[in-house]
Formats: C-alpha cells, sequence, structure tokens
C-alpha cells in the first residue's frame, strides 16, 4: 500500500561558493489512503520535498520508489508517463491557462493523454460538477473568483485519475472562508474518493484536517505523526 518511498534523501543547492542543504537524509513512505500535511516554516525544505514527491525533481543522494520503480532508473518519457497516471497537482497559484474556459482547462490533461473527446469532455464537465461549477463551464479565470480557480484546478488535477492529489499552500492565495470550502474539497476526495493527499501548508489550522503530520524543520523532519483530532468539515 505504499505509494512513494524516500531512502536517505538528499537535496542539495549549490549557491556559488555555498551549499545548500535543503533535506538531509530523509526517510520516510507515503501509503496509499493517507492524508499527509507537510508543515514547517519557510526555508524548511517543504517545496524541496512536495518537487521530490511530485518526482519533479530528483535528488542529490538517496532513492526515491514512486509506487515501487526507483525514479532514477526510468527514462524521462516513461517518469513522466508514470508521473502523469498517478499524481494531480494543485498549486498555490493555481496555474491555469489563462486563454482557455474551465472547461478547456479540465480538458487539457485528458487531451494530453489523448483521451477520446467525447468521453473527455464527460469526464470534464463530472469533474468541474464535482466541484461545483457546472454553471462556469464557459468562464474563463479571470472570470471566477480565487476559489473557483482552484477548484477548477482541483478539477484538472483529477482529470487522469490520479491516485496522489500533491497540494503546495493551496489556500495560501484564498481569504479564510474560500479556503475552508477548497479544504472541504481536498477531505472529501480524501475521504469518500480514496485519494492520497499530501499537502503542503504553513498553516496549522488547515494540518488539522490531515490525517498525518509531518513536520520538516531546517531540511530535516523533526516529527512525523497520526493526527489524532482530525478535523472533519462536514
Ligand atoms: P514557499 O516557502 O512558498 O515554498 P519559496 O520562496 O521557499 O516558497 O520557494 C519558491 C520556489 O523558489 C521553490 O520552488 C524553490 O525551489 C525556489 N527557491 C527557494 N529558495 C530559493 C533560492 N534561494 N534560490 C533559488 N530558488 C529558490
Ligand atoms: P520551504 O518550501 O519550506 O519554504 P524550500 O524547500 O523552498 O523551503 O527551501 C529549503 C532551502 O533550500 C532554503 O534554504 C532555500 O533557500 C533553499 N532552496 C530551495 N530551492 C532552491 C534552489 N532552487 N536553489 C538554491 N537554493 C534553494
Amino acid at each position: 500500500n505504499t505509494l512513494i518511498v524516500f531512502q536517505n534523501v538528499w537535496k542539495t543547492y549549490q549557491m556559488g561558493e555555498v551549499q545548500v542543504n535543503a533535506l538531509k537524509n530523509m526517510s520516510v513512505k507515503l501509503g496509499k489512503g493517507e492524508f499527509v500535511a507537510i508543515i514547517g516554516p519557510s526555508g524548511s525544505g517543504k517545496s524541496t520535498m512536495m518537487n521530490l514527491v511530485g518526482c519533479l525533481d530528483v535528488p542529490s543522494k538517496g532513492k526515491i520508489f514512486l509506487k515501487g520503480r526507483d525514479i532514477a532508473q526510468l527514462q524521462e518519457s516513461d517518469l513522466a508517463s508514470l508521473r502523469g497516471r498517478t499524481i494531480g497537482f494543485v498549486f498555490q497559484q493555481y496555474n491555469l491557462i489563462p486563454g482557455m474556459t474551465a472547461l478547456e482547462n479540465v480538458l487539457l490533461p485528458l487531451e494530453i493523454q489523448e483521451v477520446d473527446d467525447s468521453i473527455a469532455e464527460k469526464k470534464a464537465k463530472e469533474l468541474l460538477d464535482l466541484v461545483g461549477l457546472s454553471d462556469k463551464l464557459q468562464n474563463k479565470p479571470s472570470q471566477l473568483s480565487g476559489g473557483q480557480q482552484q477548484r477548477v484546478s482541483i478539477a484538472r488535477a483529477l482529470a487522469c485519475d490520479p491516485e496522489i492529489i500533491l497540494a503546495d499552500e493551496p489556500t495560501g492565495a484564498l481569504d479564510s472562508i474560500t479556503g475552508q470550502e477548497v479544504i472541504s474539497i481536498l477531505y472529501r476526495l480524501w475521504k469518500e474518493k480514496n485519494k492520497t493527499v499530501v499537502m503542503v501548508t504553513h498553516d496549522l489550522h488547515l494540518a488539522g484536517y490531515a490525517s498525518r503530520h509531518i513536520q520538516l524543520k531546517d531540511g530535516e523532519m523533526i516529527r512525523d505523526i497520526p493526527n489524532e483530532a482530525q478535523i472533519n468539515p462536514e
């Protein structure tokens, strides 16, 4: 049931003469069906860990396994395909394509995977319905609120039925009420759709919705505990 394994992972950035150890000897397993919050102050290594979990970057030392595959042993194209099928990304700034409607934004990953047009359209509409945006299919991002844009980006992340949703500060650009709607959707995906959710946040209230807390400090995991007081937004 393990989806991601870090084995003695280091990430070192070279800044001229100076080396920054953004992650130091991290070993961790993330399993199917977990809702993990990665917490810690700015500069503690959260983004670095996220980029590695998402296989957007490779470790300087150590190994990472995604669904049992050592990612260092995969060709770039195989890795991209495994990543595309396994992980959906949600970013703080939504990263929607401004010239495209909500529907077109959600269709995009399906088109990239060469899903049949009619199937893709049905799927994209279902997903926009799931996030409560059936009446906004033809709106462009500029015609949507921040919370609505983030819901489109969640629908897009779900397009290829990923097992894992990786969310980097998903409510970071939202006010607290709108943020609450977004976290409720992530919670529902975890609870009802059996998605594994891995979320980076510096917001401890938000972390309260997760079932597991991984706390980073200066590139090290200083805590890894189940959240006994997990909040249910319903
Ligand atoms: P956050 O704390 O919201 O994750 P950061 O400012 O730490 O944002 O990082 C944003 C992005 O910039 C990350 O993807 C990270 O890899 C990159 N980054 C962070 N610090 C540096 C740096 N000193 N030099 C170059 N890139 C950096
Ligand atoms: P967080 O997301 O918790 O803010 P980051 O992972 O962005 O932390 O950064 C961890 C450390 O690595 C910081 O010291 C940051 O400056 C450094 N760092 C991150 N990305 C880069 C990069 N691309 N180049 C150089 N240093 C970086």
